[in-house]
């Protein structure tokens, strides 16, 4: 492959799909999408429990979520596809009196911004799910616009829409290096040959911390296993319900289809790339979840249809946007650490501008950027699941 285009993304998720697409809808299409796998949408977008919500503590992720969810509702229209956005909502179950004032914080601030959010009692929440068990909750926060959607829906959306205008696409084709000349970027290195760039955007997900690493760059994400495990049909509870979290545990389920998904987040696991389902981890999950739901006694589990993915994680639980300061023209848009899906839209719209204005302005995201590691205190977003 001897080519090059003006801009060059590496990975086909819902990342770069999304940059592709808004730098193509800009009129910006002399851009080449490089994906290592043989087919695109593979890593992370595929295996997400694919929830959207406004629920978030940092004004900056609500107002992330706030410009998304507003573009999957009218995705079809914008963009073509289905992003199929379910507004079934999100509640949050808190036990602790702590955390309980900060989701009344957190509620305030999200509402100042225009989100619908709700603060319900123990007894009002019980009114979801039955047969809730309501030992030890002070109160829930609920947000009805909040929901799930289908993430390789999106992302596919934005890659067909960017193809069209002219955006290229080469699979199993593995970005192995850099090629720095004066202190900028001059192409990649591939399985495939070089590719000469003038941009260079690095959407390769949870490999994007070691990707990083090839252009001498510090890049702190790292890919984390997370299992979702779903049960056989299970009518016991009707739905729709929305997207309920048990914060003391972190344990969390939804419906899909029939069936309950449900998740833990085992934070003591090791980084790695294992996505093979962690069946040991399932007595934790069933544990904290039958505690909160005893009606899941009576689910089946459906083995066949359980996955594990990656999360791609940063130290404070938020993602890394923007130009590299000793890179210019390498862009960062990973490290969304589990709520990568639902500001994907945004993301990408604000990485078109990096590119094509010089900097993102439709949102300020100055506090996402590289620099805020090593430059003191980090504020860590505290409603990741
Ligand atoms: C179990 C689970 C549940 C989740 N739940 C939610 C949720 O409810 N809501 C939400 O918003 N988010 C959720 N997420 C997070 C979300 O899925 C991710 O944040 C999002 O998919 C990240 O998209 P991406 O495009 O950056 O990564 P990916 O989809 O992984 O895409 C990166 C691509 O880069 C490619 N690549 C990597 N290295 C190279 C290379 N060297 N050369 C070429 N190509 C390369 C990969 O093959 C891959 O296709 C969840 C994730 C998991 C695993």
């Amino acid at each position: 492959m001897a080519e090059g285009a003006q801009v060059v993304i590496i990975g086909a998720g819902v990342m770069g799909t999304s940059v592709a697409y808004h730098l193509a809808a800009r009129g910006c299409t002399d851009v080449v999408i490089l994906e290592k796998e043989p087919a695109e949408i593979s890593g992370s977008t595929a295996r997400s429990a694919a929830g959207v919500r406004h629920q978030f503590s940092s004004d900056t992720n609500v107002r992330l979520s706030r410009y998304s969810i507003e573009r999957l509702k009218h995705f079809t229209e914008e963009v073509g596809g289905y992003a199929e956005l379910h507004q079934v909502g999100y509640l949050f179950l808190v036990n602790d009196a702590a955390t309980w004032e900060q989701y009344r914080q957190n509620a305030a601030m999200q509402r100042e911004l225009g989100v619908e959010v709700e603060l319900l009692t123990p007894e009002e929440a019980a009114r979801f799910i039955p047969h809730m068990n309501l030992d030890g909750l002070l109160g829930a926060t609920y947000g009805p616009e909040d929901g799930y959607c289908d993430p390789y829906g999106i992302a596919l959306g934005y890659l067909r829409r960017a193809r069209e205008l002219g955006v290229r696409l080469h699979r199993d084709t593995t970005v192995t290096g850099f090629e720095l000349t004066g202190g900028k970027v001059t192409g990649v290195r591939t399985s495939n040959g070089s590719v000469g760039c003038d941009m260079v955007v690095n959407a390769a997900g949870p490999w994007a911390g070691y990707l990083a690493r090839e252009a001498g760059l510090n890049l702190p994400v790292l890919p984390y296993r997370r299992n979702i495990y779903m049960t056989t049909p299970f009518p016991q509870i009707p739905g729709p319900i929305p997207l309920t979290i048990d914060v003391g545990s972190g344990f969390y389920m939804r419906k899909e289809g029939d069936s309950i998904l449900m998740g833990l987040s085992n934070k003591n696991e090791p980084s790695s790339f294992n996505t093979q389902v962690d069946w040991d981890w399932l007595d934790s999950v069933l544990e904290a979840g039958l505690h909160r739901f005893p009606i899941l006694e009576a689910a089946g589990l459906a083995e066949s249809q359980c996955w594990a993915g990656l999360y791609e994680i940063t130290p404070d639980s938020n993602p890394v946007l923007g130009r590299h300061p000793d890179l210019p023209n390498y862009i960062d848009i990973s490290g969304f650490s589990g709520h990568g899906i639902m500001h994907a839209p945004a993301a990408g719209l604000l990485m078109a501008e990096e590119i094509l204005d010089g900097r993102a302005h439709s949102i300020n995201v100055d506090e996402l950027r590289i620099s805020r590691f090593g430059s003191g205190a980090l504020s860590a977003e505290r409603n990741v699941i």
